[in-house]
């Protein structure tokens, strides 16, 4: 219970000139109107006014804005009116008053047209006097506080305009502190269920926690002393409810896997003094790749300023670290409140313009749009500065966090249209698929049934929705060809050493795969994908079934029937012998080889490799004519026919001779072809000889020799040869 003196000695405390007085007669007339009225708690109703100022004096508003609290329910809740109150309290109480009164009125939960007029007047209300909005989110908060009080339907409602409309007030207006606790207190009326059971999981690692926190709270100390940084104090805490319950929400994850679940502040003398104490942490700590943000370089939009990072502690457990100024943390807690302290009245410093400036340009919108439904959409693009906000083609709204590319958003729509989307018009134009959206843009994206994600796109979206499906979707991609590739392997040693399939049981292949220690088996299937990743190679399995001496015989019979020209026929490489199909494409598990590049219709062998899926030569690659790999990792592969051909890039070398017109010659034979021409680049040599490089689309194999014969064929041409790299030479890696 709030006694009125502590209030005084409260407002005297942070303004010894402040006008007392006003607030003694605002208390009392306060007290004399409101007598006998009670509040649903059962508390005389003066109480609640008496809360709402001494919220505002913890604001450390100025009178008029806590005279204002005292009276703000006066003009509707008692036969007074707005006249009155200017006659006793004068021009700007009254002011402020009649601005909350009016708010008080508006609809918020109503039809879009009149839920835009409402805030079309909350906006004009704000423009006049700030303290309108200062005074009627504390009453809000003090509401909010007592909210239990009131009947359920009441109460959901009240909760979620304060959710939608007054929390991201505050949070524009920079005011983190009581944004948090109308977040929280939306929270737990809105979802009372699982607040109650997530705070009391919360209440558990807490216990669990604060030794740790107490125990890095120390080490940091100890090295920003030793270091000769000083600090004003550092404070450690665990997260709200609210933003743990998002991050939840959000990544789809459990309380466990909760990234930064604690999180230290340091609150420093001077902005050099963060740097110094951020260059510590880092060294102390190593630091959370990507998650280092200069807010003091760089303020957000409501004027926050801080330094953000995370950092992995010495037990594994990451947390985030906050370093910012006594003034800084001051702005970050009480935003907008922060610069009235010593500017009785009014707001006039620079500082605060940004506070306004998003007002105004809304403001100034608003005078021009009549369309209530385009009023609300812009005023939501203000409300949440961090998102952006996108429109489908017939016109709903989406939010994403800002950054979000085309694929984010085709994520956000649905997982399919994700996985499908091939391309992406942007307010009616074709972009790249890694374009980053913006506010208002209309985005249209175009699917293609049977496309699949690329490992590629994982390198530029935002969301962790988009991120965690794309991933998902690799992983069960790779792990399938690994299982169809390791059992093809498995099959080919199984056939050349001759084995007898009755011995290879499920329950024998899980067996002998429990005695590997690197992989783990449940199913036949795991077992494979062992082999098909090239952590286990099938020999060794077979060498645990039949036993390694038996294999070695069986080796040797093989070799035997092998030179025997009619055994050829069941040697690996038969018709029947199911073969890796490769695209044009290079996709997750079968590749296509740097050093000889093979295009369609050339021959080619696969090679399974460690861990990367199968690399696909040219069977005159260098290395593959060399033997420089091992025999038993070779496998049969042959082009897949069935996919359209994407035209492969080549690269040739042409010698000539050094005769004016011969490069006109050869790019106007190349394109009579169709050919298309990526680059050209001409030398001229020695002893009136010249050497073009030149990279041509080429289809497959025959066209490739086309081109090649009609470049032949042009007069002056000496020699052309295909350069299997960039460089032109094939390199030999062992
Ligand atoms: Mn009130």
């Amino acid at each position: 219970m709030i006694r009125f003196e502590d209030l005084l000695e409260k407002v005297r405390a942070s303004n010894p000139d402040a006008d007392l007085e006003l607030l003694r007669r605002a208390y009392v007339f306060a007290a004399y109107e409101h007598k006998g009225q009670v509040r649903r708690s059962g508390e005389p109703y003066l109480v609640h006014p008496l809360n709402v100022a001494d919220i505002l004096a913890d604001m450390r508003l100025d009178v008029v804005a806590i005279a204002a609290g005292l009276l703000h329910d006066i003009v509707e809740d008692t036969p007074n009116t707005i006249d009155r109150i200017r006659e006793l309290f004068g021009d700007q109480v009254a002011h402020v008053v009649e601005g909350v009164t009016k708010l008080s009125s508006l609809q918020f939960a109503s039809s879009e047209e009149r839920q835009a007029e409402s805030f079309r007047k909350m906006l004009m209300a704000m423009v006049d006097d700030i303290r309108v909005i200062l005074v009627k989110l504390a009453d809000r908060l003090h509401n909010m506080r007592t909210l239990h009080y009131l009947p359920e339907d009441r109460r959901a409602r009240i909760a979620q305009e304060t959710r939608d409309i007054y929390a991201p007030i505050a949070n524009r207006l920079g005011m983190s502190k009581l944004k948090n606790e109308l977040e929280e207190l939306a929270f737990r009326h809105l979802e009372p269920a699982t607040y109650h059971a997530l705070r009391q999981e919360v209440e558990q690692k807490r216990q669990a926690t604060e030794g740790l926190i107490d125990q890095l709270t120390r080490q940091l100390q100890a090295a920003l002393d030793e270091a000769q940084i000083p600090v004003v104090r550092i404070e450690g805490r665990i997260k709200r409810l609210w933003s743990i319950y998002q991050k939840l929400q959000r990544q789809k994850i459990s309380l466990d896997q909760v990234y930064d679940f604690i999180a230290l502040r340091v609150i420093t003398q001077s902005v050099k003094d963060c740097y110094g104490v951020l260059g510590i942490v880092h060294q102390m700590w190593s630091p959370v790749h990507g998650r280092f943000k200069d807010f003091i370089a760089m303020p957000r939009p409501n004027g926050y300023q801080s330094l953000h990072t995370s950092v992995v502690g010495d037990g594994g457990v990451p947390f985030e670290i906050q370093i910012r100024t006594e003034e800084m943390h001051r702005v970050a807690e009480e935003g907008i409140a922060a610069h009235w302290k010593y500017k009785e009245g009014r707001v006039g410093a620079d500082r605060d313009e940004q506070y306004f400036a998003w007002l105004r340009r809304l403001l100034e919108l608003q005078q021009e749009v009549r369309d209530p439904q385009e009023f609300m959409q812009n005023l939501r693009i203000e409300l949440y500065p961090e998102d952006v906000y996108i429109f489908t083609p017939k016109g709903e709204v989406k939010s994403l966090p800002r950054g979000a590319t085309c694929v984010d958003f085709a994520y956000f729509i649905h997982t399919d249209v994700g996985h499908r989307c091939v391309g992406a018009r942007v307010n009616g134009r074709m972009v790249p698929l890694r374009t980053r959206l913006n506010n208002g843009d209309i985005v249209e994206i175009i699917t293609q049934p049977g496309h699949v994600p690329s490992r590629d796109w994982l390198t530029f979206v935002t969301t962790s929705r988009a991120r965690s499906k794309i991933k998902h979707f690799i992983h069960a991609q790779e792990k399938a060809r690994s299982v169809e590739l390791g059992r093809r392997l498995f099959d080919k040693e199984v056939r050349r050493f001759g084995i007898d399939r009755a011995l290879l049981t499920d329950e024998a292949l899980t067996r002998a795969a429990g005695d590997f220690s690197t992989i783990r088996v449940v199913k036949v299937d795991d077992l494979y994908a062992a082999i098909g990743y090239g952590k286990i190679t099938a020999r060794a399995v077979l060498s645990k079934i039949v036993g390694q001496e038996a294999l070695r015989e069986k080796e040797k019979e093989s070799e035997a029937a092998a030179a025997a020209p009619a055994a050829r026929r069941t040697t690996p490489g038969s018709p029947d012998d199911p073969k890796i199909k490769v695209s044009g494409v290079d996709d997750v598990m079968v590749f296509r080889a740097k050093c000889c590049n093979p295009i369609r219709g050339e021959k080619i062998v696969g090679y399974i490799t460690r861990g990367k899926g199968v690399s696909v030569h040219a069977v005159t690659c260098p290395n593959v004519v060399n033997l420089l790999f091992d025999p038993e990792r070779r496998i049969d592969v042959e082009w897949d026919t069935s996919t359209d051909a994407r035209p492969y890039t080549v690269r040739l070398k042409i010698n000539v001779e050094d005769r004016r017109g011969i490069l006109a010659d050869i790019t106007a034979c190349v394109a009579d072809d169709n050919t298309n021409i990526r680059e050209v680049e001409a030398n001229a040599e020695e002893d009136h000889r010249g050497s073009i490089r030149m990279t041509v689309e080429i289809s497959d194999l025959r066209h490739l020799e086309r081109v090649m014969k009609s470049i032949r064929n042009v007069p002056g041409v000496l020699a052309v040869e295909r350069s299997a790299r960039e460089i032109g030479a094939v390199t030999v890696r062992r």
